[in-house]
């Protein structure tokens, strides 16, 4: 159990990792807090929200709208929740984007932390500060860049998990490793799902890697001027992806993971696309995948990251580390064509 503190341009977020809910309590007083989950974390670990006041939310994707948010806060001011009021989001990415986000504008922001219990909530969703809500077709359209003032990991939560979401968070982890940590790709490529599931120390060291590699990368550029942008790697592609079929965010950035080698292979000589692909394959991932380039380059023409007729691209120059390039939309349809 240890406590960390980071420091971000203008807050700072106390870390506790692998410390248990339990301790919750010591440092958030119970009489001002609401916690905010969902049904299924709420279903496995109903024990564990003892003596806390609690909002249960629908789970799911769909339900990260600007209507659950007033939803939220109706149920705020039923309790009367004021400044002094903390917001705990007990949950995986859905359940902390909705409450960083409501706490970011409930009178005008009150005080908020995280307990995540998806792998990719630990690792990725919770750090980082942005949250918010889906409008329409347009993911995390609306919402605000608030850093929470804790981030609390308990390892318990994953006893519930289903295996489609470890698949999931390794995605991102993956991700980590191929844009900034050579050495954690050796070291995924030594080990595999199944064994960090059995062995709780590996897979406990693995997330805080995880989770202070992207604090460290979110502290040097929390508003996404240069490095940050390197998390990205592998969204453009899959974002556009996610939206056209029916596929997991982990299945599909790791598509997009794919065809980012590929495209770094003809723009900056990387030459071990096979290992990424690999890996990617050991952990349940689909590397290589058929779609209608048409449609999804359309869609990926509209990405946020567009600037005018070019594009910021993030490819990896070598295992372990990513670098951006700017690609013209004519250039990169055509790789993608080819590919
Ligand atoms: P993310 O993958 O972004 O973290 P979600 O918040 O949508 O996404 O969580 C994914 C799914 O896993 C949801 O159905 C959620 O209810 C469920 N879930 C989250 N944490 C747990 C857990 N610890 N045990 C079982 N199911 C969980
Ligand atoms: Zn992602």
């Amino acid at each position: 159990m240890k406590k960390l503190t980071y420091k971000f341009s203008n807050s700072s977020t106390d870390y506790y990792l692998a410390y248990g809910i339990s301790h919750l309590k010591e440092f958030v007083d119970q009489k001002n807090a609401v916690i905010i989950t969902d049904e299924n974390v709420f279903a496995n670990h109903q024990k564990r929200f003892k003596n806390w006041r609690v909002i249960v939310l629908q789970p799911g994707e769909e339900q990260k709208t600007q209507a659950t948010v007033d939803s939220i806060i109706a149920q705020l001011i039923m309790m009367e929740a004021d400044r002094k009021t903390t917001l705990v989001g007990v949950g995986g990415g859905v359940i902390t984007d909705i409450t960083g986000y409501a706490a970011s504008v409930y009178m005008r922001g009150i005080k908020f932390g995280f307990i995540p219990t998806t792998l990719l909530a630990m690792v990725d969703a919770s750090i980082g500060g942005k949250n918010g809500v889906d409008v329409g077709i347009y993911k995390n359209l609306v919402g605000t860049i608030h850093q929470p003032s804790f981030i609390l990991h308990d390892l318990i939560f994953l006893n519930s998990l289903p295996q489609s979401e470890w698949i999931n968070g390794f995605a991102e982890i993956i991700k980590h490793a191929c844009i900034k940590d050579a050495a954690m790709f050796r070291e995924l490529e030594t080990n595999s799902l199944k064994k960090y599931q059995d062995k709780k120390v590996l897979a406990c060291k693995l997330i805080q890697r995880n989770a202070l590699l992207k604090t460290k990368v979110v502290q040097q550029d929390e508003f996404e001027k240069g490095d940050r942008k390197l998390l990205n790697f592998g969204h453009t592609l899959g974002h556009a992806l996610e939206n056209q079929y029916e596929l997991s965010h982990g299945q599909a950035i790791s598509i997009g993971m794919t065809y980012a080698c590929n495209i770094s292979e003809q723009l900056t000589g990387f030459k071990e696309t096979d290992r990424v692909v690999s890996v990617l394959d050991k952990y349940g991932l689909p590397s290589y995948a058929k779609f209608d380039k048409q449609k999804v380059f359309s869609v990926l023409k509209m990405d946020k990251k567009r600037e005018r007729k070019e594009m910021n691209y993030v490819l990896l120059e070598k295992i372990g580390k990513g670098v951006i390039k700017i690609i013209s939309l004519n250039q990169l349809e055509k790789i993608i064509q080819e590919l």
